[in-house]
């Protein structure tokens, strides 16, 4: 039996843009190995627009080696340090897991005079107007590398799409741009079904159906991947993406790549689970996703506190439906206080949502930054308004890391018999001394759950690792036992 994998996404939206996160990734790693992670997940490396957080794409080739966007350095540091970085982390057995934006760039260097068409932004297969010449922000020709591992130039036959240089990121006003070659609209494979068509998401949105970019990506993959040998790719906004090239890509990579197998994390922001599944059909079992709607859950949850039954947290959600290998989450960069998907967990429930994702066994648990390192930061909120906001590291979080390390193995017995406090046990596995636990969580008052943890526990005394609760249980001959948990908290018994 391999030891459950963690997965900790290393990074949040606010983390200072001083090019200090890939040394602090160097320095933190052992300790991250020690408490329990395994995988790493790292923002967008290379140059993104005006030296930005990752998501808006500028040159995919400039992982802080070159003059552009006004610095050398990414918002993370220079080439030479990720690469040092990505050793360190792979010296340790942590595998890395890099974060690629193949939907739209950004931040280009010259305007061109093409042919548009716009269109109803909420129908957008609804063509308002006739087409019309117009000047757009489109030619990235990367002065500053001067065509070093690559001389693709992208221009507006690259994209399908296009806003202007004010609008980045705004996708009430863009236009499609004509191409004489792929028809007269947007790629129709895209299988986000909102909006009419969603192959628009923001910038200069990347047109797949170009044989020629899809060269320069996979040539791009094959470098990237010969560079720092990453052991998975997390793949942004693929429902604005041709599935089939997404497959296409994976493919290319993972034959690049060998024997190892790559993991390849979907980001398909949806709670829709019918979706997601559809995605997952689609991909043939090449991606892995995000469980977005048990994440929302988690927001809901914490939101209602006592209101809310419980026992619905799971359902509808990939870890309860469609499990294998699916990731699931609490906080994320996008879903952070002040960020475009903002939906945080509160506080209270922080405890309750990391125990669910790491000590159960469906799902492989992505922890985030703020949970273990916390932050502090200033934004303006949606009001308009400047918000300072503090996060605080998750209480117990460590703990509940390393018994999912070494204790959380075997046989799940689930106890969902009441509208404000759930239990489930796991049995443990021989290959792991001592392992089991019992874990019982409430968004009510002080309660128990009677439950069964195997009669191998018998006669074992049990104590909360969260130190929530003081009292020692003794698992009787049966081996079942009476845990408590406090009100509105979560508690984790293992063998004293
Ligand atoms: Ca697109």
């Amino acid at each position: 039996m391999n030891p459950n994998e963690t997965i900790m996404q290393f990074f949040h939206w606010y983390y200072p843009a001083d090019g200090s996160l890939w040394n602090k990734l160097k320095e933190e790693v052992s300790k991250l190995q020690e408490m329990g992670i395994t995988t790493v997940w790292l923002p967008p490396a290379y140059k993104a627009c005006d030296g930005g957080v990752g998501y808006g794409t500028y040159d995919l080739w400039d992982l802080g080696e070159f003059d552009q966007q006004g610095n050398v350095r990414t918002k993370y540091g220079t080439k030479d340090e990720y690469v040092q970085a990505v050793e360190e982390v792979h010296k340790h057995n942590l595998k890395i897991i890099v974060d690629v934006v193949l939907n739209h760039k950004m931040g280009a260097d010259e305007t061109e005079k093409v042919l548009v068409q716009d269109q109803d932004p909420h129908d957008r297969l609804k063509k308002v107007g006739e087409p019309y010449e117009r000047e757009i922000l489109s030619k990235f020709t990367f002065p500053g590398r001067k065509g070093k591992y690559s001389e693709y130039i992208w221009d507006f036959q690259s994209f399908s799409g296009v806003n202007d240089k004010d609008d980045l990121g705004n996708n009430e006003h863009f236009y499609r741009i004509i191409h004489d070659q792929y028809g007269d609209n947007w790629d129709e494979s895209v299988l986000g079904g909102e909006n009419g068509n969603y192959d628009y998401l923001m910038g200069c949105d990347i047109d797949f159906r170009n044989p020629a970019v899809r060269e320069e990506l996979k040539k791009w993959l094959s470098w990237y991947y010969d560079l720092i040998k990453f052991d998975g790719i997390r793949i942004d906004a693929i429902k604005h993406m041709n599935p089939y090239v997404i497959n296409e890509l994976l493919d290319h990579t993972q034959y690049i790549a060998g024997e190892k197998k790559l993991m390849n994390v979907a980001e398909h922001w949806t709670q829709d689970l019918g979706e997601l599944l559809h995605y997952k059909e689609v991909s043939q079992g090449r991606v892995q996703m995000f469980d977005v709607p048990l994440h929302y859950h988690f927001h809901e949850a914490s939101l209602k506190g006592d209101q809310y039954d419980i026992r619905q947290l799971f359902d509808n959600t990939l870890v309860k439906e469609a499990c294998d290998r699916c990731i699931s989450f609490g906080d994320n960069h996008d879903t952070q206080p002040l960020q475009m998907l903002e939906s945080p967990i509160d506080f209270w429930f922080k405890p309750l949502a990391n125990a669910i994702i790491l000590l159960r066994e469906q799902g492989i648990p992505c922890i985030f930054y703020t949970s273990i390192y916390g932050a502090k930061y200033r934004d303006k909120g949606k009001d308009g308004q400047d918000h300072e906001v503090e996060l605080v590291p998750v209480p117990h979080l460590y703990d509940m890391i390393k018994v999912r390390r070494h204790l959380a193995y075997g046989q799940q017995r689930d106890y969902f018999d009441h509208p404000n406090t759930i239990g489930w046990t796991r049995e443990g596995a021989d290959e792991f001394e001592n392992s089991g636990c019992a874990v019982v969580l409430t968004n009510g008052s002080e309660g128990y759950k009677d439950m069964e943890v195997g009669q191998r526990h018998a006669g074992q005394i049990f104590r909360d690792v969260t130190g929530n609760r003081q009292e020692e249980i003794t698992i009787n001959e049966d081996g079942w036992a009476r845990f408590t948990v406090n009100g509105g908290s979560v508690s984790v018994w293992i063998r004293k």
